[in-house]
């Protein structure tokens, strides 16, 4: 079964829009969003998938088979999944007979992970794209937990895995920079995103990181699902 988050109605989180963040961005796909995380960042905007303190779990997570995940995503004309999360690569196991039947129907796939979890032969061959987003000091997580080295070593041999960071104050980019120079991530990989929940707090943070991309050789991203349609679930 798969652990999958629910829109505030309650539904599952499976929607069609437009790809919001990264090297996509624009490009429209059915997005998964699974629950569960193994970090708990600070600044996290999907913490209903994982923060059972605040959140309750039976209200914001439904179980289904991967058969039953399949007819909600077929109906949308559209070939192209984005599995989410929180982590959805703690589910990769249970993702893989969805991934199967899917690119047997054509289908490509990208996934969102932070970067901290191995994946699995049978992720590495349907994957189209990796996005990891590896988490900084400002996160909140402690540096055991946010950086696995083998993991980290291992998307940065693979070239469909893009770097994406989100960045909150200037003093994020050194270590970003150093990280990259530990890792030896491609420069042209590694994109910077302000954190901002808002389209003024993104805008706030854009200048100077536009500039710091310029300087330093980064790609710039923002985050075009919070320009569009600000903190809405399921957008
Ligand atoms: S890794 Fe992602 S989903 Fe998990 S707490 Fe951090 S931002 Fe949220």
């Amino acid at each position: 079964m798969l652990k999958v988050s629910r829109k505030a109605g309650g539904e599952p989180e499976i929607f069609h829009s437009i790809q919001g963040e990264g090297v996509s961005m624009g490009k429209p796909s059915v997005f998964l969003r699974l629950a569960t995380c193994n970090l708990a960042c600070r600044w996290c905007d999907t913490k209903y998938t994982w923060d059972w303190q605040n959140f309750d779990y039976r209200t914001e997570v439904v179980e289904l088979a991967p058969e039953d995940v399949e007819r909600r995503i077929t109906p949308y004309d559209c070939k192209h999944v984005v599995v989410t999360g929180g982590e959805p690569m703690l589910q990769q196991t249970e993702l893989e007979p969805l991934l199967e039947s899917l690119a047997a129907d054509g289908y490509s796939f990208e996934v969102e992970t932070n970067g901290t979890l191995i994946p699995q032969p049978a992720m590495l061959s349907h994957i189209g794209q990796w996005n990891v987003s590896p988490k900084l000091r400002t996160s909140g997580n402690p540096e055991e937990q946010r950086e696995v080295p083998l993991a980290l070593e291992t998307f940065a041999q693979m070239a469909n895995a893009y770097f994406k960071f989100v960045v909150s104050v200037e003093s994020d980019l050194d270590e970003i920079c150093a990280l990259s120079d530990r890792y030896s991530l491609a420069p042209e990989r590694v994109l910077l995103m302000p954190e901002g929940r808002t389209p003024d707090s993104l805008a706030r943070k854009s200048s100077w990181l536009t500039e710091a991309c310029v300087r330093l050789g980064f790609r710039f991203a923002t985050r075009l699902h919070i320009l569009l349609w600000g903190d809405e679930r399921g957008r």
